[in-house]
């Protein structure tokens, strides 16, 4: 099944394209906003999509958004990061939205959804230094005190804590039954006491934290879903989680393409241009053709997802995430070695590509956790 955009769907993605060429086309432009790329994130273009209503085209409309479902938010994501627009700090954002709309209550929805559109960052906290790929061997703990939850413990890499309101944490709340049991998600403002975020170094710059709880309390209202049964609602967004993944990678991976292509037709060697040398242009061809494949199946999930957004799509979604990054990762390192050492230089953005993608493989699942998963939809 294709997936064919409406009128308005191309409008959304032309008006996006447009957007990323006036407000972030040119490298002067990203290194103002990103101080010379070192933050993933730009709060001045963020709300200025806020302000034009992008931040919340795929929340329903009762909650301030436009009523779009995952085919717009993919479009979305894929426009925005083929242009570069420095919006980190959505991808998580649109991760927290799904819990909420599944799972909120109407005050949750109105409050986190409405914030969302209006522009706020929210982050989501399952990792820790235990608990990777194993989610279910998180141990951070919230005990029932007053009212409400105590929680104690350490999650890491946390991304976008640093610029977010909340954090939609994971904790355990109860130790019997199976490690699956006993996980509760709730609601911590970032400011809250007891709560230290403290930055990690990586080389994609400032984009992940580690959080740090002591008796740090939240009432009962910040309670999201229903107490011990955070794995069932973890599970339940993963195919969108991996989807919002997979669509910005797409973008990416485009956008790597695009800027290796304009490279190679310009550069010269032996008195033509290295496009021209079969050793490149079949290889660009069959990246072209790696892209493409992505394009359709992102979409193909998407357009499966909004026809029924109950349905779990386990294959489906680990192969889009699965997909999506390592053709992105391939295309970005294949980018780098046809712009010879120019690749490598800052100067050019093929190296902020080549680190982007890398790590793709391995948040939201590594890519061996998702072979994991799909391999199990056929019983092995
Ligand atoms: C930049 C960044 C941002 C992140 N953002 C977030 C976030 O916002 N929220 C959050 O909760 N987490 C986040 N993460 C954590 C991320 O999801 C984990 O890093 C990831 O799940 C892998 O866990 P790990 O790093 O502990 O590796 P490990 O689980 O220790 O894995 C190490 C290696 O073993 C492999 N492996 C493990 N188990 C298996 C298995 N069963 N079969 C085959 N191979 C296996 C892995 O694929 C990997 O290659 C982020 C990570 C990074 C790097």
């Amino acid at each position: 099944m294709g997936v064919t955009l409406t009128d308005e769907q191309r409008d959304f993605v032309a008006a996006i394209r447009d957007f990323c060429a006036r407000e972030v086309g040119t490298r002067e432009q990203r290194d103002r906003l990103t101080d010379n790329g070192r933050h993933a994130h730009s709060a001045e273009v963020y709300a200025k999509l806020a302000d034009l209503g992008w931040l919340g085209a795929a929340l329903p409309e009762e909650f301030g958004g436009a009523g779009g479902g995952m085919v717009d938010a993919c479009l979305f994501l894929e426009e925005s990061a083929r242009g570069m627009a420095p919006i980190g700090g959505f991808g998580t954002t649109l991760i927290v939205a799904g819990a909420y709309e599944r799972f909120g209550t109407r005050e949750q929805k109105e409050s986190m959804l409405g914030g969302i559109a209006r522009g706020a960052v929210e982050a989501i906290a399952m990792s820790e230094p235990g608990a990777g790929s194993d989610v279910g061997a998180i141990t951070c703990r919230a005990t029932r005190r007053d009212g409400g939850f105590v929680i104690d413990g350490q999650k890491t890499w946390c991304s976008n804590a640093h610029i977010a309101d909340h954090v939609l944490l994971v904790a355990r709340t109860d130790t019997q039954g199976s490690k699956h049991q006993g996980m509760t998600m709730l609601e911590v403002p970032t400011g809250a006491d007891g709560l230290e975020i403290r930055g990690i170094p990586t080389m994609g710059g400032e984009e992940t934290s580690d959080l740090f709880f002591t008796e740090c309390f939240v009432p009962q209202d910040n309670v999201l879903g229903a107490v011990d049964q955070g794995w069932m609602q973890l599970m339940a967004g993963l195919n969108v989680e991996r989807l919002i993944l997979g669509a910005i990678m797409l973008g990416v991976g485009r956008r790597a393409f695009d800027d290796a292509l304009g490279y190679v037709k310009e550069r010269e060697q032996f008195g033509r241009p290295v496009g021209s040398f079969q050793a490149l242009s079949h290889r660009l061809a069959d990246l072209a053709t790696d892209l493409e494949c992505t394009r359709l199946l992102i979409y193909d999930v998407a357009a499966k997802v909004d026809s029924d957004p109950a349905r779990m799509l386990p294959r489906e979604a680990s192969m889009a995430k699965l997909k999506a990054t390592e053709v992105a990762k391939r295309m970005a390192l294949e980018g780098m070695q046809m712009m010879g050492g120019y690749g490598y230089a800052t100067e050019y953005d093929m190296q902020g590509h080549v680190r982007q993608a890398l790590v793709s493989t391995i948040y939201g699942g590594t890519s061996e956790i998702q072979r994991e998963i799909i391999a199990k939809t056929y019983g092995l």
